[in-house]
């Protein structure tokens, strides 16, 4: 045995051996950072050849699309999604009966559990998921039929009630699904072309003894496999027999139906209680409908003190359900007395909302009891921003005269007054081109050629609707100007300013991220055309970099109104719309979505364009929703984030609406004094004497160069042009 001084002799060894080996790790960390880098840089380098040098012949085409990892891992242009409108009338939607069909306790319990499982449909509300399961009908596929195939289009979800089916992807399989697992989910959000492949697999049952059926079923519990699903018995086979593959399924008009109309429900329940209480009944509709989305439900067991007596409190409450006890202390020695019970749709502590007030008795729980709350700051502030936005929609008459006369100078042009310069950018719609007037070759616009027949296909007339009648109306800085429009047979024209400093998207695959700074301004900018839009009962609903333009100053601007929608105040919409990194939990729970829908998608930006990719992205958009769904609180923040940055995003992405900054108290306003913003210059942005962090190379009027180079177009527009606008296409 060694002396203590040999022990102490060792771990001193053991120490400096340790301190070594940390210092190596360090070394080598510092090396894989800076490889890390260099792999980024090369990346955005080959990004940005890539895209400008397009593949013309079909050997470079083939020789790109065998990339293999490369090619994945490129920094392309992100399509929006939108689903066609439910047929159903939202008036109406709380109306309609929805077909039920009968089913065994069994199955019902099979169905939850499969729901309860999925990381998208488990997040839906007891009561939603309680309507799927009734409404769910069987359907039955016999060994080796297709239940999914790849391409096509789809609009049912499934739970597999007996049996196994295969997944397969381009002929490949990728796994087998067994009982009690959900598949196709993406279908019942919006219209989607399937990405694999799934059929009804061969499914052996062994007929031994019903000890062994029930354990038949508790093994294939198992859920998604990557092996061949032989099903292993115990004991010896007395018969076999081969079966259909029993699945329960809905489609996306019940599905939609079931989400809409529990929100509805909730939000006309509440306004009933609201208008019911005379400090609301000189509220306007929309003002009621606003309250409603902030009341919040509070839970209290029973005996629990609601509100005590001499207590001064801010609180009104509304009980949802239960009964309280309300009990009087007379004076200071004496015991309470019961005055009174109260039950659902009464309210009290309505003084609160006034002025702070002394509580004059106390309000029990008897048994379980839910309120319906809000304080008086958030009432007062609610109510106070909603005036502020009432008041703050004008333009004054200089700048009316102003529009006005450049209306008349625009509606006086003909489609021949234009002549195409190059192209900026292309899109599944069309293109659009830089044009120039003819009569005055210093005047530029940009283009956007719409085909008719894409539009109607894709279902998107409305859409193109609003876009034209909004963009056409809004006179904002931050949102690039939509002077007329033409059309003919096959195409319609929007002619709007033309923004030379290039996509903020190209930008920002050029350069990787951006520094807090450089961010700071481009959300300035973005915020002030959000607010422009938002006073005005109008949501964008598609932020993205790919949807931000910069002029020549290097000012950012809002620029494709696909899906921009005029909601007033305190209403909701439904369309799914947006592009899937960015579309908030609401919209993909499909609980119905307002302007605080833009909040969110500016916190996706802002940590976007400081880090260069979305917090939520996954490998499909089902899998980016998902991520969606867990919450901003599940991603990792890397260092490159600020503090303030980190907690200027995680307002901004709350899960609950009525949490998100911009939607609270001062609108906005919160969202301009939020502390990332300190010492911002925002009159400076408004009036356009901030300087830009970037200012990009325009040599005049018909410079192209920060776009991207597009082939020509072979297509040339019919000779038929005309004025106007034709509303039906
Ligand atoms: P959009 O579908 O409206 O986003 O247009 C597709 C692409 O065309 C954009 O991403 C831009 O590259 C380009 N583009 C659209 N509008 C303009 C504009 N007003 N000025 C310059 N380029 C534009």
């Amino acid at each position: 045995m060694g002396t203590l001084r040999d022990l102490q002799y060792a771990l001193q060894e053991k120490i400096e051996e340790l301190r070594q080996r940390d210092a190596l790790i360090d070394d080598l960390e510092l090396e894989l950072d800076q490889k890390d880098e260099l792999i980024q840089k090369l990346q955005n380098e080959l990004d940005k050849y890539r895209s400008v040098l397009r593949p013309t012949s079909q050997s470079q085409q083939e020789m790109l699309e065998s990339g293999g990892q490369l090619q994945e891992q490129q920094r392309t242009k992100r399509q929006a999604i939108s689903a066609e409108p439910t047929g159903l009338n939202i008036q109406d939607i709380s109306h309609v009966t929805l077909t039920c069909y009968t089913k065994s306790t069994e199955s019902k319990e099979l169905i939850k559990e499969a729901i309860s499982e999925n990381d998208f449909m488990k997040n839906l509300e007891v009561s939603q998921i309680q309507e799927i399961v009734d409404c769910m009908y069987p359907v039955e596929y016999s060994q080796g039929s297709c239940i999914i195939s790849e391409g096509d289009v789809g609009s049912l979800v499934y739970v597999i009630a007996e049996g196994k089916v295969e997944v397969s992807k381009e002929g490949v399989k990728l796994c087998t699904m067994a009982q009690r697992k959900v598949f196709g989910e993406l279908a019942i959000l919006y219209n989607c072309t399937r990405t694999a492949t799934v059929k009804a697999f061969l499914w052996i049952i062994y007929f031994s003894n019903c000890k062994m059926l029930t354990s038949l079923n508790s093994k294939s519990h198992s859920g998604t496999e990557s092996v061949p699903p032989t099903l292993v018995m115990e004991g010896p086979p007395v018969s076999q027999a081969q079966t259909h593959v029993k699945l329960w399924a809905i489609d996306r008009q019940c599905f939609q139906t079931i989400m809409m109309r529990t929100g509805l429900i909730k939000l006309a329940e509440y306004m009933e209680f609201l208008k019911s209480v005379p400090t609301f009944q000189d509220l306007h509709e929309d003002v009621l409908s606003k309250l409603a989305d902030v009341l919040e439900e509070t839970h209290y067991d029973d005996g629990e003190y609601i509100i005590r007596q001499g207590a001064s409190g801010d609180t009104f409450f509304i009980i949802n359900k239960g009964k309280v006890n309300v009990t009087q202390q007379k004076s200071p020695n004496e015991e309470p007395v019961f005055l009174s019970s109260l039950s659902r749709g009464d309210w009290f502590g309505e003084e609160a909302l006034q002025g702070e007030d002394v509580r004059t008795v106390n309000m029990i729980a008897a048994g379980e009891v839910s309120c319906l709350v809000i304080d008086r700051e958030s009432f007062r502030q609610l109510i106070g921003s909603l005036e502020d936005i009432h008041n703050k929609v004008y333009e004054n008459a200089e700048t009316k005269a102003k529009f006005e006369a450049e209306a008349a100078f625009f509606a006086s042009l003909d489609f021949t007054d234009f002549h195409i310069v190059n192209t900026l950018g292309v899109g599944g719609f069309g293109r659009v081109e830089l044009v120039q007037l003819k009569s005055n070759e210093s005047k530029t616009f940009a283009m956007k050629i719409l085909k008719k027949q894409y539009i109607v296909d894709t279902r998107q007339e409305g859409h193109i609707r609003s876009e034209r009648e909004i963009m056409q109306e809004a006179h904002c800085d931050f949102i690039v100007r939509l002077y007329c429009t033409f059309r003919n047979s096959k195409y319609l024209y929007m002619v709007m300013e033309a923004c030379l400093g290039g996509e903020l998207w190209t930008i920002l695959r050029d350069r990787g991220s951006f520094d807090d700074g450089t961010t700071r301004f481009y959300i300035a900018c973005v915020v002030q055309a959000l607010a422009y839009l938002h006073c005005r009962g109008i949501i964008y609903r598609d932020l993205k970099p790919e949807n931000i333009l910069l002029d020549h100053r290097g000012y950012a601007k809002l620029v494709d109104f696909g899906f921009v929608k005029k909601i007033g105040f305190g209403k909701k919409t439904w369309t799914f719309c947006g592009t899937p990194e960015y579309v908030a939990p609401e919209i993909i729970l499909n609980k119905g979505h307002d302007i605080s829908a833009d909040y969110w998608s500016l916190g996706i930006l802002v940590y976007e364009l400081l880090t260069g990719s979305p917090p939520f992205s996954g490998s499909d958009p089902m899998k980016t929703y998902n991520l969606i769904l867990k919450g901003i609180d599940m991603v990792e923040f890397p260092k490159k984030i600020t503090k303030n940055a980190a907690n200027f995003i995680k307002k901004l992405c709350r899960d609950s609406p009525s949490e998100r900054l911009g939607n609270q108290k001062n609108g906005v306003k919160d969202i301009q004094k939020h502390k990332w913003f300190d010492g911002f210059n925002w009159e400076g942005i408004r009036n356009g004497t901030l300087n830009a962090p970037i200012t990009p190379n325009v040599n005049g009027p018909l410079d192209t160069s920060n776009f991207d180079i597009f082939p020509e177009d072979d297509e040339d527009p019919p000779p038929d042009e005309e004025s106007g606008w034709d509303a039906d296409f």
